[in-house]
């Protein structure tokens, strides 16, 4: 078996720290993500409660209407009283009749009055049952952040045991790293979007920036010898991921020339042949 390079040794440490710090973003994403959850729930039923203490703000200027129309009807009817009262001293027909006009008018002052604290009754009652539903919809979203919160906070305290074990094992591999060389790969990670510091070569690119990693460098990358880095992004190299697929293809694909695609080959042959003749 042949023994690792000294700079092989340097990247295996690497890549087991960045496995740890990727747990550890990974971790910390989900629990950034959390309280942002219970905050939108929170938000929702602030909403409730807002748009309830509308309803109830409507319901008592309903109320303060249909009182006042109330006391319209009592004022319409004890002026009925005083006419009655009148009615029993006139002293000719003219004025009888006069009077008979304005208890009349006061009557239908009345119905006019009797609708319209109808429709206010009706508007209220409507209103009272927005109430009531938001306060059902309030009282159920509440019992869903309760739910959540203690969802969350379970939760959140798994991550942070999680986390805790992680940074344990992160001081551990970080000792097997170089101070400058740490110092590097903790610089690489705070610009890089994705927090890798070392990437493999996935397909001929960089598996940090995807910019393509030139055949040369990647025989170096498999050689091992040197520490090589993204010209671009400037992580480091940690190995080259393997091509499969690409014999099978070709074989496969010779396979499927057509007769005509034979001629058209065997054609361009001879005329590259014929040129090169010139
Ligand atoms: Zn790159």
């Amino acid at each position: 078996m042949e023994q690792p390079t000294p700079v092989a040794k340097r990247i295996d440490a690497l890549v087991k720290l960045q496995e740890v710090d990727s747990k550890l973003d990974e971790l910390r994403k989900i629990k950034g993500d959390l309280p942002e959850e219970v905050q939108d729930l929170e938000d929702e039923i602030e909403g409730y409660q807002t748009r309830i203490t509308k309803f109830e703000t409507e319901k008592k200027s309903l109320d303060d209407l249909a009182a006042t129309q109330n006391n319209a009807i009592k004022d319409h009817q004890k002026l009925i009283v005083k006419y009655e009262e009148q009615h029993k001293d006139v002293r000719n027909d003219r004025e009888f009749q006069a009077i008979a006009r304005e208890i009349e008018n006061q009557q239908l002052d009345i119905r006019l009055a009797e609708k319209a604290v109808r429709d206010t009754q009706y508007k209220i009652e409507r209103k009272q049952k927005q109430v009531e539903e938001t306060t059902a919809t309030l009282e159920e979203r509440k019992k869903d952040l309760d739910n959540k919160k203690n969802e969350l906070e379970g939760i959140v305290k798994e991550s942070e045991e999680e986390e805790a074990k992680l940074m344990k094992e992160r001081e551990k591999r970080m000792k097997n790293i170089a101070d400058n060389l740490y110092l590097s790969y903790e610089r690489i990670r705070e610009n890089a979007r994705n927090g890798l510091a070392v990437v493999n070569v996935k397909r001929n690119a960089c598996g940090g920036c995807f910019n393509i990693v030139p055949p040369q460098r990647q025989v170096d990358i498999k050689e091992k010898k040197k520490l090589v880095v993204c010209e671009h992004c400037g992580r480091v190299f940690a190995d080259v991921e393997a091509v499969e697929v690409v014999e099978k293809k070709r074989t496969t694909r010779r396979k499927r020339v057509t007769k005509k695609e034979k001629e058209a080959e065997e054609k361009a042959k001879a005329e590259k042949a014929a040129s090169k003749g010139k």
